[in-house]
């Protein structure tokens, strides 16, 4: 059960987010032919709303497809569904009290199918290319972006290639090659792999499906506001904390609200918007402080966050649109805060977070001392994926490797340094 009744797609076309020209939905479309800039998914919301209220959702199943009104795929059997969707929304008590928050709240992407939200893009992009005939799929990834591709390419029983930079973590790797994709590793960026899987989409027909070069990712990421307006109560909290790559799930969150707003389900307020990149490579928080509307690339990108490693973005203006308009703002966190954030997550109870959701963390203790944020404001975090899929934060113990036997218990519990029961 996808939870996705007998609703369908309200789909109607194809917009240039900058030219603001048609284009025919149903046929597979990458960038704007106008100006290579990304495409957006329009849709009838006026029908969409006959169906999709807060009482008819109430009644459905959980899970991305609940959303299908919404959603690009016209056929419910085409709609490709490994659990993804209905995340948690919950408050991390003693994380919040540490960073002086009072209302913090986590959207855990990371129980996402994949370990990550890019499960939500895919399921929506696969099924759609799937519905519109391509026959194999191809991406640049980081890391996530690859395995979640992989995952919804056997689903859909399409061949799939995955480019990515050589220093990947081994997990996401893995994780591609056991859903049966090729793997090429590129020494260089998620720019050069970027270069190359458009190389390879021309000369083998394959279709290439990098995010924001293809209008239906950004659709699937869309649900994480559609969520979080549910979740809250059809209202929006004050501030949203997301840790920034491409931008394609703030992009999305942005479109779900505007989306909402026109079918009468929330007002014209908006959370204020917050993007966080690592110092290491922070083009769009460089772009946001200069005054731009487009990000220059960075040059010698380097964070253990993965996702946050993109020196440039398609979707550049509108991240910087969306956070101009929201009054949001944009942040870079150094690598060691990182670090220390992701171990601090941990110990306070929010579990084993990604880098990149550390990063968002880190970034909030940094608004609220700033006063940026205020201590009472109704803040959400993204927590974008696991921890487990990356290499450990640096500076873990080794833990100590003892025997089995009776006598070796002694020796144990003079080696924990807590723990051992009062005499
Ligand atoms: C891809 C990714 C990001 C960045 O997401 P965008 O929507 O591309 O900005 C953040 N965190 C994790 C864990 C990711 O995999």
């Amino acid at each position: 059960m996808n939870g996705s009744d007998v609703t369908t797609s309200t789909l109607t076309h194809l917009e240039g987010s900058e030219s603001g020209r048609s284009y025919d939905a149903d046929v597979l479309q990458r960038t704007d032919p106008a100006d290579n800039r990304p495409l957006l998914a329009r849709y009838d919301l006026d029908r969409a709303a006959r169906s999709l209220s807060p009482k008819s959702l109430a009644q459905r199943g959980g899970g991305l497809w609940r959303w299908a009104e919404l959603l690009p795929v016209r056929d419910p059997q085409r709609q490709l569904w490994l659990g993804e969707g209905s995340t948690a929304l919950y408050p991390p008590t003693r994380l919040a009290r540490a960073l002086g928050m009072d209302r913090l709240l986590i959207k855990a992407e990371g129980a996402n199918p994949t370990g990550s939200f890019k499960a939500r893009g895919m399921a929506a992009a696969v099924s759609r290319a799937a519905e519109l005939g391509a026959t194999t799929l191809i991406a640049p990834s980081a890391g996530n972006a690859g395995g979640a591709l992989a995952a919804y390419g056997a689903a859909a029983g399409l061949p799939v290639t995955v480019v990515m930079p050589a220093d990947v973590p081994a997990a996401n790797r893995e994780e591609a090659l056991v859903c049966d994709a090729d793997v090429l590793l590129v020494e260089g960026l998620i720019s050069d792999c970027g270069r190359i899987s458009a190389q390879i989409a021309t000369a083998t027909g394959a279709f290439d499906v990098s995010t924001l070069k293809e209008p239906y990712r950004l659709e699937g990421k869309k649900t994480m506001g559609l969520e979080l307006v549910e979740d809250l109560g059809w209202r929006l909290p004050d501030v949203i904390v997301y840790p920034t790559g491409g931008g394609t799930g703030l992009v999305g969150m942005a479109k779900a609200f505007d989306e909402l707003e026109a079918m009468g389900l929330v007002g014209a307020e908006r959370p204020r918007m917050v993007s966080v990149q690592a110092e290491g490579c922070a083009p769009l928080v460089r772009a946001f402080h200069a005054g731009e509307r487009r990000a220059e690339p960075w040059v010698g990108a380097t964070t253990r966050a993965g996702g946050l490693r993109v020196p440039a973005a398609i979707g550049d203006t509108l991240v910087l649109d969306a956070l101009r308009s929201s009054g949001g703002t944009a942040v870079a966190v150094p690598e060691d805060e990182i670090d220390a954030m992701q171990r601090s997550a941990g110990r306070l109870g929010a579990g084993y977070v990604s880098p990149e959701s550390a990063a968002a963390l880190a970034a909030i203790r940094e608004l609220v001392a700033a006063g940026t944020i205020g201590a009472d404001e109704q803040v959400v975090a993204f927590d974008t994926g696991v921890g487990h899929k990356y290499p450990p934060p640096p500076g873990l113990a080794d833990p100590p490797v003892v025997g089995a036997d009776e006598q070796d218990v002694d020796r144990m519990l003079a080696l924990l340094d807590r723990g051992a029961a009062p005499a």
